[in-house]
């Protein structure tokens, strides 16, 4: 071990490469972090947090809306977008600060520099440029939003990289894709007031989330002024940012200031020296590993993003936790991928964890379907026509929970807690004996008793 400058070497200082370096470090190995960005990676500085701030400023105007009803007047509110670009990108520093204190404290020395693999234990560290050394290497780096459209005029389009850093507020803007961060955008465009078209190329947003959410959030972000598209594709961009023409494959075109494309992201890995090390990588470029975060290469580990697995940060942290336990700890661990409660910070809002409607008929013969839409007490007096769709998936059979899915306020809150007795495999019968508590959006979630719908599925003939 000797022979080895560190114990452990790890590239990239996201969530996943983050939490795993300071882990070793606690248990004193000798561990070094190398980052050619900030420190506290896409979630941190380019994703999660920052976006959810956007999220907070896009609901003012409806709060401003609804306080009417309540009395209060809300005359002369004005909005600054370079105040908001600032005041996240500060809270992003401070953010950054603590990953950088944290690391410290626990002993991992952070390398300001770009790392990449010489051989199955050699790293050359761009910046600096010279080498050094490691008995084990974690590769952390994370993805990066796809710009990959083979279109005219795709250099002017802007990604999720460059939204929290746009000098000003467009008036209108185009948004590509269907997935998490495009309807999310969008939401926080529409709640700014630019005037937000998304285009998707399918024939409904948000693939691979129940059936009822999908429609509720398209429903629910037009209702908020975004002008959906669907079943309609990007075919050039002309003109000049800040004055773009998008021109689309039914030959329709709209004149904005910003195309925003958030059609998925990429495993980084490009230029890595992983052919060097001999680490495979799939098709899309993403590390392969093993269940327990293991590459082709037995000394060389991989999480996050960076592999083909969840894109979700506490998915990243555990998959760091699960490789110190197993390297370091003589307790492989692997993580359990089931029933990860995901969120979409849309306007409205998605909640949701276990199978889907659609995943559900796939394997269970009987499903019960409770369905709920409830109207938020306050929409009354603030004259809202929203309402929350609360929906449990029930194995007719066995009485169990199989998934939960909710679209309105809060809903990524209550998908948090709803992972707990769906992970557990409580029954229908459980909920029902669970008292309500009065008046939340939540109570609807025990006060569910009659099936909306019962699927058998025909016997094969
Ligand atoms: P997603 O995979 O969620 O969505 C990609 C979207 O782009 C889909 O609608 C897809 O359509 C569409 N698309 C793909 N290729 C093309 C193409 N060539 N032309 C037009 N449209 C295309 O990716 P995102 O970039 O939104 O997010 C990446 C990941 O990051 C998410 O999957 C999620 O894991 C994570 N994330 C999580 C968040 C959260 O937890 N709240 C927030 C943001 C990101 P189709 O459906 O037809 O394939």
């Amino acid at each position: 071990m000797g022979t080895f400058d560190y114990d452990l070497f790890v590239i990239g200082a996201g969530s996943g490469g983050v939490r795993a370096a300071r882990l070793a470090a606690q248990r004193g190995k000798r561990v070094a972090i190398a980052e050619e960005d900030k420190v506290g990676g896409t979630c941190v500085i380019r994703g999660c947090v920052p976006k959810k701030l956007f999220v907070t400023a896009s609901h003012f105007p409806d709060s401003f809306e609804d306080a009417v009803g309540f009395g209060w007047r809300t005359e002369g509110v004005h909005f600054n977008w370079s105040t908001l670009v600032d005041n996240v990108a500060g809270d992003v520093a401070w953010l950054s600060s603590i990953y950088i204190r944290n690391l410290e404290a626990a002993g991992a020395e952070i390398i300001h520099s770009r790392a990449v693999l010489e051989d199955a234990h050699t790293v050359r560290l761009m910046a600096e440029n010279r080498c050094v050394t490691a008995e084990t290497i974690l590769i952390a780096t994370g993805g990066r939003p796809r710009r990959d459209l083979d279109i005219a005029g795709i250099d002017h389009i802007i990604t999720s990289n460059e939204f929290f850093h746009l000098p000003k507020q467009p008036k209108r803007v185009l948004v590509v894709g269907g997935g998490f961060i495009a309807v999310e955008i969008a939401s926080i465009f529409a709640g700014l007031g630019t005037e937000t078209t998304l285009m998707h190329r399918g024939n409904q947003i948000l693939r691979g989330f129940d059936v009822d959410v999908r429609r509720t959030v398209c429903a629910g972000i037009e209702r908020r002024g975004v002008t959906v598209l669907l079943e309609e594709q990007l075919s050039a961009i002309e003109g000049e940012r800040g004055a773009l023409t998008a021109v689309t494959h039914s030959g329709a075109s709209f004149n904005v200031e910003e195309v925003l494309l958030a059609i998925g992201r990429l495993p980084n890995t490009d230029g890595l020296g992983l052919d060097k090390a001999g680490v495979e990588i799939d098709p899309r470029g993403a590390v392969v590993v093993d269940a327990y975060s293991r590459t082709s290469v037995d000394n060389i580990y991989a999480v996050g993003d960076v592999t083909n697995r969840l894109q979700f940060t506490p998915v990243a942290i555990r998959e760091g936790v699960a490789f110190i336990e197993t390297v370091y700890g003589d307790n492989p661990m692997s993580v359990d991928y089931d029933n990860v409660p995901v969120a979409v910070f849309s306007t409205p809002e998605v909640g949701a964890v276990g199978l889907t409607e659609e995943e559900a008929r796939e394997t269970f013969p009987a499903l019960h379907i409770y369905r709920a839409s409830v109207k938020p007490l306050p929409y009354r007096i603030a004259g809202r026509d929203d309402r929350m769709l609360l929906k449990l998936i029930v194995d007719a059979d066995t009485d169990r929970l199989l998934g939960c899915h909710m679209v309105g306020p809060e809903a990524g809150e209550l998908a948090q807690l709803m992972a707990i007795p769906v992970k557990l495999g409580i029954t229908k019968r459980d909920l029902d004996s669970t008292v309500a508590l009065h008046p939340t959006l939540a109570e609807e979630l025990v006060t569910m008793h009659t099936p909306a719908e019962t699927i058998r599925r025909q016997a094969a003939e």
